[in-house]
């Protein structure tokens, strides 16, 4: 008995059947863990007042790195949102156009390749950091 020949597109029952083998042999898809390629390495230091940065001078003149924090809108009596200080005891860091402020026990730190300066909190710092130990 000689059978007819189908076109694939004709052949419903083939075309499911390779429409299934397409879906087996398909790689299964899984998820794969990635780390962090770069480490980044800074330098830091906690701040409490000013001079306590080693790039700035005695503590009673105004640091170069740590600036003293003046603004004339919020008087320095005024407590800080972020910490409860009064903001007297604040420092400020220039930052792009800007700057940011230094709250006391906030770590300065210096980024080894961007040489950028920035304040970051201590939870924050000691959750993304470790000390190297050489
Ligand atoms: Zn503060």
């Amino acid at each position: 008995m000689i059978k007819t020949m189908c076109r694939f597109d004709d052949d419903i029952e083939f075309k499911n059947k390779y429409n299934d083998l397409l879906i087996i042999e398909r790689p299964v898809k899984k998820f794969k863990n990635y780390k962090r390629k770069k480490t980044i390495k800074v330098k830091a230091i906690r701040w409490f007042v000013n001079g306590d940065h080693p790039n700035d001078g005695p503590s009673n003149k105004e640091g170069k790195v740590v600036r003293y924090y003046k603004n004339p809108d919020i008087p320095g009596s005024s407590i800080c949102d972020i910490c409860g200080n009064p903001m007297y005891r604040h420092g400020w860091i220039d930052f792009d156009d800007c700057g940011r402020i230094v709250c006391p026990g906030d770590y300065v730190v210096t980024g080894y390749l961007s040489r950028e300066t920035f304040p970051m909190a201590k939870e924050l710092f000691e959750e993304n950091f470790e000390e190297e130990i050489e």
